[in-house]
């Protein structure tokens, strides 16, 4: 086992709304208040007594009626580890997010390969590229062997190239920046899609669109 796949800082949290799988790094990751004081359903206007109790969606905090928080849904982007009630409008967007982050991911630790070049050098190596199983590094296996934490990634810029029939651009590579752990100063990694065969460029293109999509959602969630 490497380094990568044993390391695993994360908290497990009881919070009021349910267990949470927290990274230990700082993160953007709070719980979304509870809005206070809201004396109807935000959906159904129906007043809150002692027979209707008010609840509470984690993903939006606004307050509803049992009948309309009813639904309890994933929601690993706010690292909930069980499905948490959630308002008929956050369940649809958070079923749709899980069901998307679930196949990128899948695509992710599959992995594909490219042609990696470190830095400045002229020289590139042939090397698989994957996601950890814990999701957490970024693991390239050539002659050489990196592993990078994906918390220290600062910026990431696909590449592409023309337009396909269809009208989108296809993405041929990535720019990686990030931190080596103990100096201040940014790596810089190249990765481009390998030519060999066809049945692999697509493998590398679809990686890369993953890739994409997953950093726009880890940025997202970073930012809320
Ligand atoms: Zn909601
Ligand atoms: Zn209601």
């Amino acid at each position: 086992m490497s380094g990568s796949e044993a390391a695993d800082a994360k908290k497990l949290v009881r919070s009021a709304s349910g267990l949470r799988m927290v990274p230990e790094l700082p993160s953007g990751l709070e719980e979304n208040q509870k809005s206070p004081s809201c004396p109807r359903c935000m959906q159904c206007d129906t007043k809150f007594d002692f027979i209707t109790r008010k609840h509470h969606c984690r993903r939006c905090g606004k307050c509803f009626c049992d009948k309309c928080c009813s639904k309890k849904v994933p929601l690993p982007r706010m690292c909930f580890v069980d499905p948490v009630r959630q308002c008929a409008e956050c369940a649809l967007i958070s079923q749709k997010e899980t069901e998307f982050y679930d196949k990128q991911l899948k695509v992710l630790m599959n992995g594909a390969s490219f042609f990696v070049t470190l830095g400045t050098s002229d020289k590139s190596e042939l090397m698989v590229c994957r996601l950890s199983n814990n999701q957490r590094y970024l693991v390239l296996d050539g002659n050489s062997h990196y592993e990078i934490e994906i918390v220290q990634i600062s910026t990431v810029q696909i590449l592409t190239e023309g337009f396909t029939p269809g009208g989108n651009t296809r993405a041929i590579g990535m720019i990686l920046q990030y931190k080596v752990p103990g100096s201040e100063e940014l790596t810089q990694m190249k990765f481009t899609a390998s030519e060999d065969y066809s049945s692999n460029k697509k493998l590398s293109a679809s990686w890369l669109a993953a890739m994409h999509k997953a950093t726009k959602l880890l940025y997202e969630s970073r930012d809320q």
